[in-house]
């Protein structure tokens, strides 16, 4: 079991890039800048590796697995501490960084867990069809900052159990928590069946268009994974593009304002709004506008925003200039258009941090770009309709799809309209919540492919029939 100021030296390297806490400005450690023939060697190695982890069998994988869940969770202090420092999540309040690290250690031990067996298509007189899923062989996973363990290890630990190896490419903005991360499970797993190449945007570039790899699994923006789909094309490697989201909710006139309203705060404000899969956009019927609008405000006024190791803070920073401004800049076009702030929307006066109040702006137009671009951040638009046939447009309107929601205490009506949003998933009465034995992923530009459960396990293997 490792402390914080044991895991920051195992890991840092003295002569790398700065990583600066975004909520105090403060060095948090340096971390080492991969270079491409570092990049080569770990996919070289990775792929020198693979045969005998593929040969090892699920049983023991997921042995390895449970292990792997289990060295997390005796470091789950140290891993927290490090992803508070440089992501700025609160430590311990709120869906936090405890939170994520446990996340980390459950979807280890989901996927081992997840039966895998063939499947008998055809088993008659004319004969037998099974189709199986074998490893495709090394894996490369490019990460983004807003989770980065918890979504390392999403992508690492289901194409750990099929039997292929992995080279991580972590985000810039958060390699040493991912760093970290890696440091713990390599305590549990054979040598060499992961590795992480830490760096830029270039390394990630060098590592899609390796021929050597034959699965990218990306999560980031449309941007970036439009970019990888390119770059992919000479070695054919298959894709799974976790993408930017922009995810509506719809109100019906029927609900508790009151009753929601905390679900619908966290449902938008998790980890400071910079989550794919958060609440973006907000339609709400008029019967309960008002109603929603004072109910949210009155939620937005109990969470306080700090410094993430001060425990009573519910919010934490931005975790990077770009994205402050990208906010701030937001806000600034929604009150020009005609927005009417509720609550926030004033950049705080000069302080070390990326702090930006929680912010709920009314009365927006749909076109106004806070609604229609995926602004990231804790500025919640909340627009007005009252047709639901307008409201379900205004939601499928964008060329997104990664998470929706309905909200109603009528079950079916409910039912009725998530069937009718265009999503990769529609939650009912909640946003966001996502489960290791629940399928998730993106349509039209938030990506295609799916993580968790079969379904994220066979995106990683290679469907092969056996016929006879
Ligand atoms: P980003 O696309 O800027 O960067 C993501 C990763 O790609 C980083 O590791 C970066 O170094 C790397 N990269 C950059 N250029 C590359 C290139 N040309 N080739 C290969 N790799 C390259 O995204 P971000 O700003 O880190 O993350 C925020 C975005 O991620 C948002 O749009 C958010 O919606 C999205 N996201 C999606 C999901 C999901 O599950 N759909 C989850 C989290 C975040």
């Amino acid at each position: 079991m490792s402390t914080y100021q044991e895991l920051l030296p195992a890991i840092a390297d003295p002569s790398g890039r700065e990583i600066l806490d975004p909520a105090t400005g403060e060095l948090v450690g340096k971390a080492h800048e991969s270079t491409v023939a570092e990049l080569n060697r770990a996919i070289e190695a990775a792929r020198a590796a693979q045969p005998e982890w593929a040969a090892s069998g699920h049983a023991k994988r997921s042995e390895y697995l449970h292990r792997a869940a289990d060295a997390v969770e005796a470091n789950a202090e140290a891993l927290a501490e490090l992803l508070s420092r440089e992501q700025g999540k609160p430590i311990k309040n709120g869906p936090n960084a405890a939170f994520e690290v446990g996340a980390c250690a459950a979807w280890l031990r989901a996927n081992a867990d997840t039966p895998m067996e063939p499947e008998v298509l055809v088993d008659d007189e004319s004969g037998k069809a099974e189709l199986h899923y074998v490893p495709l062989g090394v894996v490369g996973a490019i990460g983004p900052w807003n989770w980065p363990m918890m979504i390392t290890v999403w992508q690492v630990a289901a194409s750990l159990r099929m039997g292929n190896t992995v080279v991580v490419k972590p985000s810039e903005y958060t390699p040493l928590s991912v760093l970290g991360l890696i440091h713990v499970l390599h305590q549990a797993l054979p040598e060499n069946v992961l590795h992480v190449v830490p760096g830029g945007g270039e390394i990630g570039q060098a590592l899609t268009e390796h021929t050597g790899i034959d699965k990218i699994m990306f999560t980031g923006s449309t941007k970036t994974g439009q970019a990888i789909m390119r770059s992919a094309a000479d070695g054919l490697a298959r894709l799974t593009l976790e993408l930017g989201g922009n995810d509506a909710g719809v109100v019906l006139p029927d609900v508790d304002a009151q009753q929601i309203a905390g679900d619908l705060f966290w449902g938008a404000f998790i980890n400071t709004g910079q989550t794919c899969a958060a609440l973006k956009r907000l339609y709400v019927h008029e019967d309960v506008y008002e109603d929603v609008c004072n109910a949210l405000v009155a939620v937005a006024q109990q969470m306080p925003m700090g410094n993430g190791l001060e425990e009573q803070n519910v919010l934490g920073p931005l975790q990077n200039k770009q994205q402050y401004d990208i906010v701030a800049g937001l806000v600034e076009d929604a009150k020009n258009g005609g927005g009417r702030v509720l609550i926030g929307g004033e950049p705080q006066a000069e302080q070390p941090g990326y702090f930006y109040p929680t912010t709920l702006i009314a009365d927006l137009p749909n076109d106004n770009p806070l609604v229609a671009q995926e602004q990231f951040g804790p500025a919640l638009p909340i627009i007005k309709y009252s047709d639901l046939d307008e409201a379900i447009a205004m939601a499928n309107g964008l060329d997104v799809g990664l998470g929706a929601s309905v909200w109603s205490s009528d079950p079916d009506a409910a039912f009725e309209v998530a069937q009718r949003i265009e999503a990769g998933t529609v939650w009912i009465n909640k946003h966001g919540a996502v489960d290791p034995r629940v399928p998730f992923g993106g349509i039209k530009s938030s990506g295609y492919g799916l993580e968790f459960g079969v379904e994220g396990l066979k995106s990683v293997a290679a469907p092969k029939v056996i016929s006879r």
